[in-house]
């Protein structure tokens, strides 16, 4: 399953990125996922409590997911659009533009810990 290697993935970075002190007093993770980036958040969730289950540290660490909307950047005028319903207009000179700005990627955007 796609989610299964997205969650550890996420994981794996985390554990490359704090110290095993500061994994230990981890209590939440934030994660941004663009509507255009091909992942179901729910799925996400699922795959993250199936993770538990082999790694059981980590149960009390709760997951956050925020869906981000999907943003262009005219080439022309350089103005920033909310694109709704897939209509990719400039807002300010209403050229096409698929110069996608944000809602394709999954980042993670904060993590917080115990004090
Ligand atoms: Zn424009």
């Amino acid at each position: 399953m796609h989610e299964t290697s997205i969650v550890n993935s996420i994981m794996k970075t985390l554990e490359l990125e704090f110290e095993q002190e500061k994994l230990n007093r981890m209590k939440a993770i934030h994660l941004k996922v663009g509507i255009l980036s091909n992942i179901e958040p729910r799925l996400l969730h699922n795959a993250y409590s199936a993770y538990h289950l082999t790694h059981p540290q980590y149960h009390h660490v709760k997951l956050h997911i925020e869906s981000t909307q999907l943003k262009i950047q005219c080439e022309v005028c350089n103005h920033v659009t909310q694109v709704k319903n897939y209509r990719f207009i400039c807002d300010n000179c209403d050229r096409p533009s698929k110069n996608v700005i944000q809602g394709e990627e999954m980042l993670i955007h904060k993590v917080e810990f115990e004090d």
